[in-house]
């Protein structure tokens, strides 16, 4: 009997606990284990919730809840003759042992694709003769089976063969509906291993279900003859079901595919886990949007996934929709499934649907890649031919480099044209108000601070959108996704995995989302090291630091240079990650798939949203941060008024860190500028531009400037090894506050926020600290 139907006061053992993965994992966590006592304290008013009590805690529960938990409380055995008492009297121990038989019987559906050899597991596991038969549809619907094995009794059903889990036909419906509805324990997936591509497809929809299961890759005697590999505990661990080859035809393989489904059963499969499938930046965001207004504005059990559910809402899922139908935000939630259906149409110029299918055929591509070999000929689709050519073990690390190189020369030189025409137009303004406006405070705090700082990081600006619109059309074409496919075996080797690969060249945008999106990264060890070492990745936001000094002191070869302070950042990078692995978060992790999404010309439409996206990002940060900090330098620097630079308040805190920047080359106003430079690094730019301002020489180029600048003795502030020297301190020295931030939210503590803090710091003063003094040795 149902948990539900208890009556106040009265208690039963609990046999099972029936429902989707996350919902029993929650519903034992609040304590309703096998075996376990549970009784009916009372009932809320409107007969809903219910409060139960299991293990000395008090628990509330739905009655939709309460329904899947199944319960052995004596009366459900019949007496035997008329003499017997009824109801029977059990004692604790008889219960128990009773109750403890009940919870052994396991209600398993068989699913799989038509000719996938269902019927044949069926009849061979059960015993009956139900036909078999080499076409498709030959089961119309559920038969039922029962048979023992090692003391637990299996209720099989074999289900209709579909290809997916779509409410399209009949069948699709049905077989969902015996899953959702008909809960049963464990489903087998059967798959046949001799089409395992389209197999797949749909265990992706099992996965995206988050329904418990163990698949039996049948065919298995076909897949060896004709010469295929597949390494199917890889792929078992990467998909978290565990996988037993079988044949159904000869019976090969079926005891251990139940000992399979009865270790997943009693929870004692280490392989047994739930995964999601990731979809991709623009699809998992509208998931992420649809899911958060699903848990605010509905009142759906803790037994609908309501990933799951985004999912179908996304796909214009009729079942869906009828299941939010009945809450009174299901406006606004289809309202907002709208709005990102339509970005998902725009930038996959297809509908949802195709853009959700093409995305799982690139989560099984990708598992497929990385576990099977095949025996005779592939396919020729032109995906796979590109991939041969992008992934190959040759070809594939040259064409990255190349890549990337284009990426970078491309954001130095394509920037330089619209970057000089800000400076004239910021020139133009700055000179402008000179002319209009009479001495004093006022007209210093717009020209110097504001004009001053902000002008100078917004020269920048194109350089930023361009180096994003690179990073945009690598993720879109789907390039990205091979680039961490190449990368694997390199990031492993850094103690990492290749999906670390993208959060760390996202990191090369902007460190705050690189660092959200490490959530891709399932191992909690891997994705640490990814935190922890992102903000080596040089973010945009040093970009106009590098360029003004690239510009002023390396002018012939900037390009060379800046690919190197990127390369500087990988390497220490990947330095770091090895040390972090080997002393800081030890332990195995777990294989997963990188999907491989298949290539697709990103639409004009989608780039120019994304561009847009970040550099309104951008605009927002000048018009804050940037300009704030810009006030505040300027601040120190003009009060108390009329005693120079050097007595102003930014004089005496420029003084005071002296000491500890001077080893590295530094004066006190440099030290100045990357204290400045923590709140956000462009700030390192609009301070210098603050503090060598007001000498009379406004109009000349920051950049001449800094290449003129003398200290007390006449010698030259900058030379080449200064400017590498601090260019170096900026690529690795105090994460901006923001990606503290970041970081502090995506690992749950602080204290990694603080190690983070700590390690860059030391780290930067150190490497500046040899470059600076051996450079200064050999006379540089
Ligand atoms: P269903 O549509 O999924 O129920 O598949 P059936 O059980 O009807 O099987 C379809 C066909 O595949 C039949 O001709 C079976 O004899 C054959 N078959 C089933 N299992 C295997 C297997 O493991 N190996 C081989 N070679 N053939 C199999
Ligand atoms: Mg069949």
């Amino acid at each position: 009997m149902k948990l539900s139907d208890l009556k106040p006061g009265q208690s039963g053992i609990i046999i099972k606990v029936t429902g989707r993965g996350a919902f029993r994992r929650r519903i034992i966590e609040m304590g309703f284990v096998k075996g376990k006592k549970a009784e009916m304290l009372t009932k809320a008013p409107l007969k809903d919730p219910t409060v139960y009590k299991v293990m000395d805690y008090e628990v509330s529960l739905r009655k939709s809840e309460a329904e899947l938990i199944e319960i052995f409380t004596g009366e459900e055995i019949q007496p035997s003759n008329e003499s017997e008492k009824f109801p029977l009297i059990l004692n604790e121990d008889k219960l128990l042992s009773l109750a403890n038989e009940q919870s052994k019987v396991i209600n398993v559906a068989l699913v799989g694709n038509p000719n996938s050899g269902k019927t044949s597991l069926f009849n061979i596991a059960s015993g009956t003769h139900e036909r078999v038969g080499n076409y498709s549809g030959v089961t119309v619907d559920a038969k039922e089976g029962k048979f023992k094995y090692k003391g637990y009794t299996f209720n099989l059903v074999d289900l209709p063969g579909t290809y997916s889990l779509s409410a399209y036909s009949p069948e699709e419906l049905y077989v969902r509906k015996q899953i959702f509805e008909g809960t049963p324990d464990i489903i087998i997936n059967v798959v046949s291993a001799s089409n395992l591509e389209r197999n797949l497809y749909l265990t992706t929809q099992l996965i995206d279900m988050d329904a418990t299961a163990v698949m039996a890759l049948n065919m298995y005697d076909e897949l060896e003859k004709s010469g295929a590999k597949l390494d199917y505990q890889s792929l078992a661990e990467m998909i978290g079901y565990p996988i037993v080859p079988t044949v159904a035809k000869s019976g090969k393989g079926i005891p251990e595919l139940f000992d399979q489904v009865i270790e997943v059963y009693e929870r004692r499969s280490p392989i047994a886990r739930h995964i999601h499938i990731n979809y991709g930046e623009e699809i998992e965001t509208g998931i992420k949007h649809v899911k958060k207004l699903l848990k605010e504005k509905t009142q759906l059990g803790i037994d609908t996934s309501r990933r799951y559910l985004s999912i179908l809402l996304l796909e214009g899922d009729k079942v869906g929709e009828q299941m939010v139908a009945k809450f009174s935000g299901a406006k606004q939630i289809l309202k907002e499934r709208d709005i990102h259906a339509q970005y998902i149409r725009d930038d996959f110029r297809e509908d949802v649907e195709t853009a959700f299918t093409d995305a799982r055929y690139g989560f099984i591509d990708g598992a497929l890649q990385q576990t099977f070999k095949v025996g005779k000929q592939d396919s020729l689709k032109i995906t796979h031919r590109i991939d041969k050519v992008v992934t190959n073990k040759i070809l594939g690390f040259p064409l990255f480099f190349l890549f990337m190189f284009v990426m970078f020369e491309g954001t130095f030189f394509l920037g330089k044209y619209p970057m000089q025409w800000i400076e004239w137009l910021v020139a133009v303004f700055g000179n402008f108000i000179d002319g209009r406006m009479s001495e004093g405070p006022l007209k210093s705090l717009l020209i110097d601070g504001i004009i001053g700082g902000v002008g100078s990081v917004i020269v920048f600006l194109p350089n930023i959108v361009i180096l994003y619109l690179f990073i945009s059309f690598m993720e879109d074409t789907g390039y990205m996704a091979r680039a961490a496919f190449i990368m694997d075996k390199f990031m492993q080797k850094m103690g990492l995995h290749g999906k670390s690969f993208i959060p760390l060249v996202m990191g090369f945008g902007c460190n705050v989302p690189a660092i959200m999106s490490t959530r891709i990264i399932e191992s909690r060890n891997t994705r640490l090291i990814t935190i922890l070492v992102n903000s080596l990745m040089s973010c945009s936001a040093r970009l106009p630091v590098y360029l003004l000094l690239v510009g002023a002191f390396f002018p012939k070869n900037g390009g060379l240079v800046l690919f190197g302070l990127y390369i500087t950042g990988i390497i220490l990078a990947i330095i770091m990650s090895r040390i972090f692995k080997k002393f800081l978060v030890k332990g195995e992790d777990l294989p997963f798939v990188m999907e491989l999404p298949p290539y697709r010309m990103p639409t004009l439409k989608a780039m120019n949203r994304h561009g847009w996206d970040k550099t309104s990002q951008y605009l927002k940060k000048m018009g804050g941060v940037i300009l704030v900090a810009s006030i505040i330098v300027w601040f120190l620097e003009y009060f108390p008024q009329g005693v120079g630079k050097e007595n102003s308040y930014i004089g005496k805190i420029g003084h005071f860190i002296e000491p500890a920047v001077k080893p590295l080359g530094f004066d006190w106003k440099i030290g100045t500028s990357l204290v400045s430079g923590m709140a956000a690094k462009e700030i390192i730019v609009s301070t210098l531009g603050v503090i060598y301002t007001g000498d009379g020489e406004n109009d000349m180029l920051l950049k001449e400037r800094l290449q003129a600048e003398q200290a007390s003795d006449g010698s030259l502030v900058f030379t080449p090894l200064v400017a590498t020297s601090l260019l170096l301190f900026v690529l690795i020295y105090f994460p901006c506050i923001a990606t503290i931030a970041a970081i502090k939210n995506e690992s749950g503590s602080w204290k990694w926020a603080l190690f983070v803090i700590f390690y860059t710091t030391a780290l930067a003063w150190l490497v500046s600290f040899g470059v600076y003094q051996v450079g200064s040795m050999l006379g540089l």
